[in-house]
């Protein structure tokens, strides 16, 4: 087994809406927000965690070509399809997938970054009426952070295939369709409430401009 190539996807994520991404919620305070979004522990500025970009992907890509794993509320764990090659094994046993392909990086602030509290009503749903409503921190839209994925390319992936591609072009265009399914569908918590919608600008694969 042997690495043959890899790649690089860079980019910006730009927000389109607010968006929420869970922080830890030991920071509550009295009085305070709810739920805080995510911050960096030494600058304090929110951040994308790159589990949260992949595994957004993957669970897009995993309804998309319908494969589930366990009673079709987990990750894909065959250890056949290019889900469990591109992402790793969900529950790893014995395979010959080789390393987990893609590496997404932690995408850190560029622009913008500030908060802003929404609150949302949690409906009860005997009476209809709302009750008590919760405050969610979100990063404000316009901000934006950098997109950074690898793909790594072993010499296996040679007959894999996708949307007609095959080796290192059916990776990168599994990888690049899973982008644009994050772009429909959005990022973080409340997307179906209007949060977590996204752009990704200025893209490029190896250094080269492209369009998803
Ligand atoms: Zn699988």
């Amino acid at each position: 087994m042997k690495k043959t190539g890899y790649h690089s996807i860079t980019g910006t994520i730009h927000l389109l809406s607010g968006m929420r991404i869970g922080g830890s919620d030991d920071q509550l305070e009295i009085g305070g927000t709810d739920l805080t979004c995510i911050k960096h522990p030494v600058t304090k500025q929110p951040y994308i965690p790159g589990s949260s970009l992949k595994g957004k992907m993957r669970s897009e890509l995993e309804a998309k070509l319908e494969k589930f794993g366990g009673n079709g509320n987990e990750p894909c764990g065959c250890g056949n399809c290019i889900i469990c090659r591109v992402f790793g094994m969900h529950k790893p046993k014995a395979h010959n997938l080789g390393p987990t392909r893609i590496l997404v990086r932690d995408s850190a602030l560029l622009t913008g970054g500030e908060t802003e509290l929404k609150a949302e009503n949690v409906i009860d749903r005997k009476t209809g009426t709302a009750m008590h409503p919760r405050k969610f921190e979100r990063v404000v839209s316009g901000s934006e952070f950098s997109l950074k994925i690898g793909i790594q390319v072993w010499d296996m992936d040679g007959s894999c295939s996708h949307n007609g591609k095959i080796g290192d072009d059916a990776l990168i265009e599994f990888v690049k369709e899973g982008l644009r399914l994050v772009q429909r569908t959005g990022l973080g918590s409340g997307v179906s409430k209007g949060s977590g919608e996204v752009e990704f600008r200025d893209l490029k694969l190896d250094g080269q401009p492209f369009q998803l």
